[in-house]
C-alpha cells in the first residue's frame, strides 16, 4: 500500500509557510507504517519539537494502474475519507533549506492517520467537498476543495505517469491554510462535510 501526497495544493497554506506556489505539483511519500485507523491514540514523536498538524481530503483508490487519463484516474477511486498529514516541521525546515527529501519529517511511524471512508457515489462534485479540523475543540483549519491548485483527477493522473497506482493506495490532496503546532494532550478532531470521521489524542 502506497501513500502518495502532494505538497502546496491549495495557495493560502503555500503563502503560509513562505513557499511560492508551484507551477507543477509537488509529490511526496509516507511509508505505509505511517498509517493509523481507528482513531487510536499517538504517541508523541521523540524527534521533534515542532510537529504541525495538516488536515486534508484522502481519496483511496480501488484499482492500480499507470499512465492515466484524467478520466482513467476518477474511475479508480472508491472512497473518500479525511487524514492528518503530520509534519516534523523543524526537521523538514532543514531539511528543505538544504534542498534534501522530505522523508523523515514526513513518513514517520504513526505519522498519517486517516479516519473512515465514505462511498465515492456520496460525492458527485470533488470540487466542493468541505473540511474541517479542530485541535481541543477550536476551529483550526477549513478546508474547500474548490480552492485546490491543482484538482485530484488531475493530480492522480500525473503521478501515475511516474508511479504505478496500486489498489488499496491512498492520496492526501493537500492542507489548507491553518497548519500549526500540536502539543502532547492535544485531541484532534475532523469532520467530513458535517460527519466527525476523526477523534483522536496525540501524546
Ligand atoms: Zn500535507
Amino acid at each position: 500500500m502506497q501513500i502518495i501526497c502532494v505538497g502546496r495544493n491549495y495557495a493560502e497554506h503555500a503563502k503560509e509557510l513562505n513557499n511560492p506556489v508551484p507551477d507543477a505539483p509537488v509529490i511526496f511519500m509516507k511509508s505505509d507504517s505511517s498509517l493509523v485507523t481507528g482513531n487510536v491514540p499517538i504517541s508523541f514523536p521523540s524527534f521533534t519539537d515542532d510537529l504541525h498538524f495538516e488536515c486534508e481530503l484522502v481519496f483511496r483508490l480501488a484499482k492500480g494502474g499507470f499512465d492515466w487519463t484524467e478520466e482513467e484516474a476518477a474511475a479508480a477511486v472508491d472512497g473518500i475519507g479525511i487524514g492528518i498529514d503530520l509534519t516534523a516541521r523543524d526537521i523538514q525546515s532543514v531539511l528543505k533549506a538544504k534542498g534534501l527529501p522530505w522523508t523523515l519529517a514526513k513518513s514517520f511511524r504513526n505519522g498519517a492517520p486517516v479516519s473512515e471512508f465514505r462511498p465515492v457515489s456520496e460525492f458527485p462534485d470533488w470540487a466542493n467537498i468541505r473540511f474541517r479540523c479542530e485541535i481541543n475543540g477550536e476551529t483550526r483549519q477549513n478546508g474547500h476543495s474548490a480552492d485546490m491548485i491543482f484538482s485530484v483527477p488531475y493530480l492522480l493522473s500525473y503521478v501515475s505517469k511516474f508511479i504505478a497506482w496500486q489498489p488499496g493506495d491512498l492520496f492526501f490532496s493537500g492542507t489548507p491554510a491553518g497548519v500549526g503546532k500540536i502539543h502532547p494532550g492535544d485531541r484532534i478532531t475532523a469532520w467530513l462535510e458535517t460527519e466527525q470521521l476523526l477523534d483522536f489524542h496525540v501524546g
